[in-house]
């Protein structure tokens, strides 16, 4: 088994499909057809988040807090927002483990960054440490879940509009 084709089954078994919630599509969403990309690390993703990718990509490296091991984006599963590209997750440590200390400061400091930027990229919601953040005022809001990685305690979710 490849490292890529590996990363969707481990996610998978370590409940990330789990995420019902954010998921449901409206009619037009799905009426709408995606311009999907050839996005790095991301893989196969739509033009919106790519771009997000690539610009949180960056700033977190410049700011030294990226993320460790960037986990599902675009990938055939029953939920929305990962399979249509329009979502990925971005680890902190090690999957299934909560992160703690530098992690959890480095991924603190990339919501803020996401938060910060969700107008410009499109951002339709972003979930860490039992948080999501979205539409109105973008304040950070309980998310309900149930473990770690289902809480987002050991990645941060981002999902753009399309
Ligand atoms: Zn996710």
């Amino acid at each position: 088994m490849t490292l890529k084709t590996k990363i969707p089954t481990v996610l998978a078994a370590a409940g990330l499909m789990t995420t019902v919630f954010a998921g449901a599509a409206t009619t037009a969403d799905a009426a709408a057809k995606p311009t999907y990309v050839e996005c790095g690390a991301a893989h196969k993703v739509t033009k919106k988040m790519c771009a997000v990718f690539k610009a949180a990509d960056k700033a977190s490296r410049a700011g030294g807090y990226h993320w460790d091991r960037t986990g599902r984006c675009k990938s055939a599963d029953r939920l929305n927002w990962h399979p249509s590209g329009r979502a990925c997750d971005l680890i902190y440590g090690k999957l299934g483990s909560p992160a703690k200390q530098g992690n959890l400061k480095d991924g603190n400091k990339l919501v803020k960054w996401l938060v910060a930027h969700h107008s410009k990229y499109s951002l339709h919601h972003v979930i860490w440490q039992s948080r999501i953040y979205s539409g109105g005022n973008w304040k950070a809001r309980p998310y309900p879940c149930k473990g770690v990685t289902d809480c987002h305690k050991d990645h941060v979710h981002v999902a753009t509009v399309s």
